[in-house]
């Protein structure tokens, strides 16, 4: 696997694969083996964004007047592109991002789904008729496309998450500056060159990648930006949040700290796979990863037996390899942050009984690798049952009724995501009002969310203004003008 030639990739602007002006360039890496070069990217400034922004500003009245079958058939092209290269562009994902090939597979093809449920759900958007007392004029509602959205996005679905938002974009009529996450360019630069093989015109899409310190201030405060969809940590949120203007839309989907109820009727093999699935599938870094488990104090001894027993079977190693299912972190900074929560679970006082080392002998020797980790006796003020960690990295807190694990549940500055394991339809019907969190589940993992399903997070977790993913994905895009016509 390993590369000899490192290739050079180029920004997308106004239809055009172009160098950045600062003739500076950075470099992927693959974080199960950092020896592997994936492929040299611009490092763009100011100005790159500038010109991408013109584009997409000079692009936006003719796309906003095309056809939606037209605009259509372009998310359906591009479709096709990705699903026709899907094993070549799921090894490209795997390299960059470290994540199980066949995951980065299901990605691909999730992605080409989503550009092809855009294309139809686009075409459906109504606006209304309101009923009024003059019986010489009729008074609808219409949905106009905004003008220029900024796209940013993060690395651990870097194909997916930029899918969902650039499709019900450009099928309202937008137009798009799109910047990657730096540790997982490539695949983001498929998805732009998928849309430039199927014909999308010059400035609808332009793609610039580099440090947000350099990129990131034009894409948020530049007066032709009308909308910024944007998925990343909280912290960054925050920052572009309080950087754009008030006239520009934001759409924030952010961190989590989300929670798995054990009850003590609960499905004690059940409650133990949803956690290694929802804690520990992508190395522990999905937004709606499991990262507290809140287990009833009669059943906690027997759930972390299963739990510790189910966690010991996971074979840690690289993507491309059978029976993966713990890759690498995808860079060195959550290798770091990852390996100081361990710290800090141990300090705070949290009895670590499984995991908590990082792998650097043999085949882990050049990548990223941390071992699964389970903390039991994590009382609700420690910093793991608190702070976002996006690793492999569990917390047992023990309780005692069913409201205290609700207060433990909701006591944390996140929202996003939460679920239950438990028998009865009480319990289950009063969690799915008790929890605070966007997306809520009885017996199923805290992560995953449905294409046609709205997503998004609640307190610190989202903007919580617009939601994302489905039909409901559209209205971010989209700004209502109520017409008045007498005759
Ligand atoms: P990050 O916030 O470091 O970066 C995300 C993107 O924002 C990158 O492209 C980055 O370059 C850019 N960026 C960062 N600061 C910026 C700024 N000030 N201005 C403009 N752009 C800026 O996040 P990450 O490390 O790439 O991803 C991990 C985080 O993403 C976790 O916190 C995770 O919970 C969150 N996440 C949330 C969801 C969700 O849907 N809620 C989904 C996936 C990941």
């Amino acid at each position: 696997m390993l590369t000899t030639q490192v290739k050079t990739f180029n920004n997308y602007i106004n239809g055009e694969w172009q160098e950045s002006v600062s003739q500076k360039q950075f470099v992927s890496v693959n974080p199960a083996n950092t020896e592997d070069i994936v492929g040299s990217f611009q490092a763009s400034n100011e100005q790159d964004v500038l010109a991408a922004i013109d584009a997409a500003q000079a692009a936006f009245p003719t796309w906003a007047k095309t056809s939606p079958s037209k605009r259509a058939a372009i998310l359906n092209k591009a479709a096709s592109i990705l699903e026709e290269n899907a094993d070549q562009y799921a090894e490209e994902l795997t390299r960059e991002e470290g994540k199980h090939v066949t995951d980065a597979k299901n990605e691909v093809i999730r992605s080409a789904q989503t550009l092809r449920f855009y294309a139809v759900e686009g075409q459906t958007i109504t606006g209304e008729t309101f009923p009024n007392d003059d019986p010489d004029m009729k008074v609808i509602s219409e949905k106009e496309p905004l003008g220029v959205i900024s796209v940013i996005t993060p690395w651990n679905f870097p194909l997916s998450i930029p899918a969902r938002k650039i499709a019900p974009a450009l099928i309202t009529g937008n137009t798009v500056v799109f910047k990657p996450s730096s540790d997982t360019p490539l695949i983001a630069l498929r998805l732009v060159e998928a849309l430039h093989q199927a014909g999308i015109p010059k400035g609808v899409i332009n793609f610039v990648t580099g440090k947000a310190s350099e990129v990131g201030d034009a894409l948020v405060n530049h007066p032709a930006i009308k909308a910024i969809t944007f998925t990343g940590s909280t912290a960054a949120g925050e920052d572009i949040h309080k950087k754009s203007s008030f006239t520009t839309r934001t759409q924030m989907e952010l961190g989590g700290k989300n929670p798995l109820i054990v009850m003590d009727d609960a499905d004690i093999e059940l409650a133990a796979t949803l956690t290694i699935n929802g804690g520990f599938s992508l190395t522990g870094q999905a937004c709606t990863g499991t990262s507290r488990v809140i287990v009833m104090k009669n059943v906690r001894e027997q759930f972390v037996e299963k739990l510790i027993e189910k966690t010991s079977a996971l074979k840690i190693g690289n993507g491309f390899e059978e029976g993966v299912k713990i890759g690498p972190l995808a860079n060195e900074k959550q290798l770091k942050n990852v390996l100081k929560y361990i710290e800090y679970g141990k300090e705070d006082g949290a009895s670590l009984v499984f995991g908590g080392e990082q792998l650097t002998e043999g085949q882990y020797k050049q990548g990223y690798y941390v071992q699964p980790t389970v903390f039991i006796n994590v009382k609700p003020d420690h910093r793991i049952a608190k702070e976002e960690i996006f690793g492999p990295v569990v917390a047992v807190i023990e309780v005692d009724t069913y409201e205290e694990a609700i207060q433990v549940a909701n006591d944390v500055e996140y929202g996003l995501s939460a679920a239950i394991v438990t028998d009865s339809l009480k319990i289950a019907s009063k969690f799915t009002k008790d929890i605070q969190a966007g997306t809520v589940k009885v017996n199923r993992t805290t992560t995953g969310n449905l294409m046609n399903a709205p997503f998004g997070g609640l307190k610190k977790s989202s903007t919580s203004t617009f939601r994302e993913s489905g039909r409901v994905g559209l209205e971010f895009f989209t700004q209502v003008k109520t017409v008045y016509i007498g005759y």
